[in-house]
C-alpha cells in the first residue's frame, strides 16, 4: 500500500484487526458495511465477497438477533472456503452483550466489535452491559470500535454536559454542547474499556454526525484529545451526488490535516443499486488526494461544443470499467498498475497535451478534425487509430502497455 502523507499523519496507536492495521502511520484503510440480513448466510457471503473484491479491506455486518449471531461463524467459514480473508466486524446495538455471551462462535469469528455507547443499555444496565462486551473482547483478544453516533447519543451524558454548560458564566451554544457530548462519549467509553482491561491499542474511535462542519470540528477535537486511531465517516450521507460530495468535503478536510486512519462512505444506494459503490467512492477520495492508489484513473475532458459526438464519453466510461474489471488480476500479476494514468480526450485543443502527461492517452477527433485518434505512451505518439474499432484497439493497447511497462510479480 502506498501513502504520500505518512510524515504529516497524526500519530496514533496501531490497532491490528486480523492483519489489517488501523493507525500507527499505516495507509488509511477502506471499509464498508453490508445491507443484507446477516441471518441470510448466502446473501451476506455474496455481498461481503463483492465488497472485498471491489477493494473493501474490512467489512462490517450487523449482528442484531440470535439468528444473525448464529450466522456469523458460517459466514466466516464460507468466506474462508472461497479464499476471501477480509476481516468481519460485528455491529452491535442494544443486545450486543447478550448475543456475544450466548454465541461464542460469533464472538470468535468476528475480527472486531463495533460498540455504540449510546445504545448499550439505559440507566443501571448501561455500565454492566458495556463491561460485558468489553470483557468478551478481552477474552477473545479482539479490538473494538467505540462508535458514537449523534442519532443515538447517550442522553444521560448529554444531559450532564448540558447541566455543566448551564453553570458556565458564558454558556456554549447547543451545537457546541452536542459536539462536546459526542467527543466525551467516545473518550469516556474508551477510558472505561481500558479500566476494564482492554489494552489501549485495541481501541478505535469514531463520532459520526451528518453535517459536514460539525463532523470536522468533532474529529479535530477527538484527534487532539486522544491517541486512538480514528474511523472517519459522515453518517447518513445520503444518495447519489449529495452523499458523495458531502462525504468527500468532510473527509478530505480531515485527511488533509492528517486525521483519519480508516474511512467508510455511508452512501444510500439507489433502488437496485450496487453496494460496492461506497467502496469505489472511498477509494477515489483517497486516490484523487494522492494518499493511496487502487485502480488506474481515467483522465477525461468534460467535452464541449468542439465535439458533437458522445463517442469519447462512452470510450472514457468503457475504459474506466475495463480498468476496474482487470485490476484484481493485474494486482496479482503485475506491480504498480494501480498508479497508471489513462487519458481519454475529446479534441485536439487539450487532447495531445493531456495524453502526453498520462502513461497512455488517446485524443479523439473533435468536430471538423480529421477522423483519426493519435495514441501517446509515456509522452510519445506511438500509433494513430481510425475506423470503427477505436475502442477495442485502444483497450488492446492498454493491455499491451501494462504487460510491457509493469514488472510481473514473481509469485504470479
Ligand atoms: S479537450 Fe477539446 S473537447 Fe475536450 S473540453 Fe477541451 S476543447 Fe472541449
Amino acid at each position: 500500500m502506498k501513502s504520500f502523507m505518512t510524515a504529516d499523519r497524526r500519530q496514533t496507536l496501531r490497532v491490528d484487526v486480523a492483519g489489517v492495521i488501523i493507525g500507527g502511520g499505516q495507509p488509511v484503510a477502506v471499509q464498508s458495511m453490508t445491507n443484507t440480513d446477516t441471518a441470510d448466510v448466502l446473501a451476506t457471503v455474496q455481498q461481503v465477497r463483492e465488497l472485498a473484491e471491489a477493494g473493501s479491506e474490512l467489512v462490517r455486518i450487523t449482528v442484531n438477533s440470535d439468528e444473525a449471531a448464529a450466522a456469523v461463524a458460517p459466514i466466516r467459514a464460507a468466506l474462508d472456503r472461497a479464499g476471501c480473508a477480509v476481516p468481519l466486524i460485528g455491529d452491535f446495538h442494544f443486545n450486543g452483550h447478550k448475543l456475544l455471551a450466548e454465541h461464542p462462535a460469533c464472538a470468535e469469528a468476528l475480527a472486531k466489535y463495533r460498540i455504540n455507547p449510546g445504545n448499550v443499555g439505559r440507566g443501571s444496565k448501561r455500565d454492566p452491559q458495556f463491561a460485558a462486551m468489553i470483557e468478551t473482547a478481552c477474552r477473545y483478544n479482539k479490538p473494538v470500535r467505540i462508535g458514537v453516533n449523534w442519532g443515538s447519543l447517550d442522553q444521560e451524558l448529554l444531559a450532564r454536559v448540558m447541566d455543566e454548560n448551564n453553570a458556565r458564566a458564558e454558556p456554549h451554544s447547543a451545537q457546541q454542547v452536542m459536539r462536546e457530548a459526542l467527543v466525551r462519549s467516545a473518550l469516556d467509553s474508551a477510558e472505561r474499556a481500558m479500566q476494564i482491561g482492554l489494552p489501549a491499542d485495541r481501541i478505535v474511535l469514531s463520532a459520526k454526525v451528518s453535517a459536514v462542519q460539525d463532523l470536522i470540528m468533532v474529529y479535530r477535537d477527538l484527534a487532539a484529545r486522544s491517541r486512538h486511531p480514528l474511523h472517519l465517516g459522515l453518517t447518513e450521507a445520503g444518495m447519489g451526488s449529495k452523499g458523495i460530495v458531502a462525504s468527500t468535503a468532510a473527509l478530505a478536510v480531515l485527511l488533509q490535516s492528517g486525521i483519519g486512519d480508516t474511512i467508510r462512505v455511508s452512501l444510500t444506494p439507489e433502488p437496485g443499486g450496487d453496494r460496492s459503490r461506497e467502496v469505489i467512492v472511498a477509494q477515489e477520495i483517497l486516490q484523487t488526494m494522492g494518499l493511496r492508489s487502487f485502480t488506474p484513473l481515467v483522465i477525461a475532458c468534460p467535452g464541449c461544443g468542439r465535439t458533437t459526438s458522445t463517442y469519447f464519453q462512452s470510450l472514457a466510461q468503457s475504459i474506466q470499467e475495463h480498468l476496474r474489471q482487470r485490476m484484481p488480476e493485474w494486482r496479482r500479476t503485475h506491480t504498480g498498475v494501480e498508479n497508471m494514468s489513462v487519458a481519454v480526450m475529446g479534441c485536439v485543443v487539450n487532447g495531445p497535451g493531456e495524453s502526453k502527461q498520462a502513461n497512455i492517452g488517446i485524443s479523439l477527433p473533435g468536430t471538423g478534425e480529421r477522423p483519426v485518434a493519435p495514441v501517446y505512451e509515456d509522452g510519445e505518439k506511438t500509433v494513430t487509430l481510425k475506423g470503427e474499432r477505436i475502442a477495442e484497439e485502444f483497450q488492446q493497447l492498454v493491455e499491451s502497455y501494462v504487460a510491457r511497462r509493469y514488472p510481473r510479480r514473481t509469485e504470479a
